[in-house]
């Protein structure tokens, strides 16, 4: 079994100072376009970059960086940031996520996380692509009404919780997927060497995973269901499987991969065992956290499948089932 400094090379240089956080390599890599350019010659111009990039020793402007708040700031004026795709203008209306601008219920130091992770400078966004029925933080995931903070501002609370010891930053919700051009921006007004974190269901787009691409250091996803009917039963979204594995299979070609996989009651043979079992065939050199702490919040009471708490029993057989195939677990 490999160990979390084997399996996380790259999140450990950024601690030791070894490596730089993509986002700063983004910086220093120069990109030359113009704002009237359309949409598809910036996306190709971002493909190629991302292909053939060089970093340079100065941050550059325009950077990668810049580009891809360009690009991410048209999707934002016809919201395409996850799967749902409601291409809604999110500077006058939100869509399904009940997003508009970026709201922060709550940033601190938070020592809760897997052990590799904390102190996490955590930033939790209000407001979610999903609606699930067992949501443990609904009242920050389904009423969207946080703070608005100004880039540059959570730009300098950032560079505070880096001197308090934060380890990286934990991008959060609810989901961040809503809030990516505002995550960029924020990006764009600091220069910590310090990784980040995207704490996510992973319901993102494919146009959001390629903004990801160079910028994220740790995808931390949230890996639930195994089959579609399930994901729409519990949490309001089509098409989960296809969208949450080829996001998992992306992003783990640019990023490391820590996956957690909440035990749901009556869930193992449709849902923990085919998550486990991809994880083993496609994304062997993750590490995973089986989460046992399962107990029905929220609206769980009015599905009869996941109105108990979780048994140690269902607990120990998924674990069980995920030593054999091999998972790293954590
Ligand atoms: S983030 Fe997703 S749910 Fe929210 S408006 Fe954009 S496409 Fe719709």
């Amino acid at each position: 079994m490999m160990g979390v400094r084997v399996l996380l090379p790259k999140y450990h240089a950024i601690l030791e100072e070894n490596g730089t956080a993509q986002y700063l390599d983004c910086k220093h890599i120069p990109v030359s376009f113009e704002t009237s350019q359309s949409t598809d010659e910036l996306w190709e111009l971002h493909d190629e970059t991302l292909r053939s990039f060089h970093v340079q020793n100065t941050i550059h402007s325009p950077s990668l960086l810049d580009l891809k708040i360009e690009l991410a700031d048209r999707l934002f004026q016809a919201c395409c940031f996850c799967d749902h795709k409601c291409r809604v203008d999110r500077r006058k209306t939100p869509g399904v996520c009940g997003v508009q601008e970026a709201r922060i219920a709550t940033e601190f130091l938070h020592f809760g996380e897997e052990t590799v992770l904390v102190p996490s400078h955590t930033i939790f966004f209000s407001g979610c692509t999903f609606q699930c029925v067992f949501c443990q933080n609904w009242d920050i995931s389904q009423l969207p009404c946080g703070t608005s903070i100004a880039p540059e501002k959570l730009g300098n609370v950032i560079e505070q919780r880096k001197k308090q010891g934060a380890h990286n930053v934990n991008w959060v919700g609810g989901d961040p997927t809503s809030n990516l051009l505002y995550i960029l921006q924020v990006l764009q007004n600091i220069d910590t060497n310090i990784a980040q974190v995207w704490n996510s269901n992973m319901y993102c787009s494919e146009e959001t995973m390629k903004l990801l691409h160079g910028v994220i250091d740790i995808y931390l996803t949230d890996f639930k269901y195994g089959n579609d009917t399930c994901a729409k039963r519990l949490s309001k979204v089509d098409g989960y499987t296809a969208v949450v594995r080829r996001n998992h299979l992306l992003a783990s070609e640019h990023g490391e991969m820590l996956i957690r996989h909440l035990v749901l009651p009556n869930h193992i043979d449709c849902c923990s065992k085919p998550v486990i079992t991809f994880i083993a065939k496609h994304l062997s050199n993750s590490l995973v956290n089986i989460m046992a702490q399962y107990k029905p919040e929220y609206r769980a009471y009015e599905q009869k499948d996941i109105a108990r708490s979780i048994s140690p029993e269902e607990v120990l057989q998924v674990k069980e089932y995920a030593e054999k195939l091999g998972i790293h677990q954590i």
